[in-house]
């Protein structure tokens, strides 16, 4: 899709530190992490949000969270714990609007979030 961010970063219009990507799915390091370990896990193909996101959708979906659980492995995060989010919509605190995943560890993170 023209003009998103995220699509940029899957083309490599746009430089961004990927950790993993194939046909269907691309990871990378959050520009402006939020914990010492913060990777944005997307499927390459434009979904705005995950409320968006169709039954064509299932296998993609799958992908995404086996893909992140591989990416937490290797970044270590696995043993000690790590958090995923999907922020969606306005009050949902979505800034970008491509689905992707947060991958988020490193350190103690809080509960309820902010
Ligand atoms: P959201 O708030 O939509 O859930 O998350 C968007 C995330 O994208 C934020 O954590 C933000 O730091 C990250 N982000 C925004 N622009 C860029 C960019 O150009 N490159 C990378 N790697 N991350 C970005
Ligand atoms: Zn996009």
């Amino acid at each position: 899709m023209q003009d998103c961010l995220f699509c940029k970063i899957v083309a490599g219009e746009i430089p961004s530190q990927k950790l993993f990507q194939d046909d269907d799915i691309t990871a990378f390091r959050d520009i402006n992490p939020a914990a010492p370990k913060h990777i944005l896990v997307i499927p390459n193909r434009h979904i705005a949000s995950i409320n968006e996101a169709s039954e064509q959708d299932q296998s993609l979906l799958g992908k995404l969270l086996l893909v992140a659980n591989q990416i937490a492995e290797q970044e270590g995060l696995a043993e000690e714990g790590f958090r995923y989010v999907i922020n969606t919509g306005s009050n949902g605190g979505q800034t970008v609007f491509h689905l992707h995943l947060h991958i988020l560890g490193g350190r103690q993170l809080g509960w309820p979030p902010g």
